[in-house]
This record gives C-alpha cells, structure tokens and sequence, in this order.
C-alpha cells in the first residue's frame, strides 16, 4: 500500500452489472484493495426503483446513506427505509439486499473486506417487485 492521494477522476464511472443489480446504478471505486488491507470501498448511486439482487458479504459490510432514500431488508426481517448520515451493519453470510426507494434516488458508501480465501460477495437472485415494494417498517 503506497502512500498517495487517490485523485476523483483516476477511475471511471461504471454503470453495475444486471445480472447482480435491477435497474440503473452507478459504482464509483473509492478505494480498491491494496496488500496487506483486503478493505474495498465503492460509492454507489441507485437511480429510483435500482436495487441490488439478494446477495451476502464473507466478512460482512458496512453501509453509509450519502444522499437521498434508500432502502434495506435482511432476510427474515421489515424492509426498512435508510437515509443520510444512516450506517447499515451487515453480519457475516447474512442474505440482505440495498437500493433505492421506488420514487427516490440514494448513494451510499460500500465497505466491505475479503476473507482469506478471497472471497467477498455472494450473489444470488433479483430482489422480486413484491417484496420490494413492501412499505418501509
Ligand atoms: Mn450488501
């Protein structure tokens, strides 16, 4: 790990894959992991209605709401709505997915670590319209 300034327009603007989200969403790479960290940090930005599929993190993550409305469910648990300043603690291989609310944009930071296998990110299905559209706890 170098020391450095990594500078806002170093890394483009990538429009996130569908077979992992629904709808438009934007990933801007805040910092990718340098040896020895294994932490990786991505801004997304979910346009209205934009969600991840139902997905799980080896280590776990954290999410912090920048800007807008979002929202959040664990499997098992409300769907719930999340807003700036909003950190989201996501355990260890626990089902879960984020996005947008259906009528507003969010942006949120993305931090999460591999595990010593390298492994981050499960992904699984896309979240279905019903259980998306269940009104926020
Ligand atoms: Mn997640």
């Amino acid at each position: 790990m170098k020391p450095r300034i990594v500078r806002a327009n170093e890394s483009q603007t990538k429009i996130a894959p569908n077979d992992m989200f629904v709808g438009q969403v934007l990933q801007d790479q805040v910092f990718v992991p340098e040896d020895p960290s294994r932490l990786r940090v991505t801004r997304v930005t979910f346009t209205p209605g934009g969600r991840t599929n139902w997905h799980a993190h080896a280590v776990g993550q954290i999410l912090y709401v920048l800007s807008g409305v979002g929202r959040y469910q664990m499997e098992g648990g409300p769907v719930e709505e999340i807003r700036p300043g909003d950190t989201v603690v996501i355990p260890p291989n626990t089902r879960h997915w984020h996005g947008a609310a259906p009528d507003q944009m969010m942006c949120h930071l993305a931090l999460s670590e591999s595990d010593d296998q390298g492994n981050a990110t499960t992904w699984q299905e896309a979240v279905s319209d019903p259980d998306y559209t269940t009104a926020p706890a």
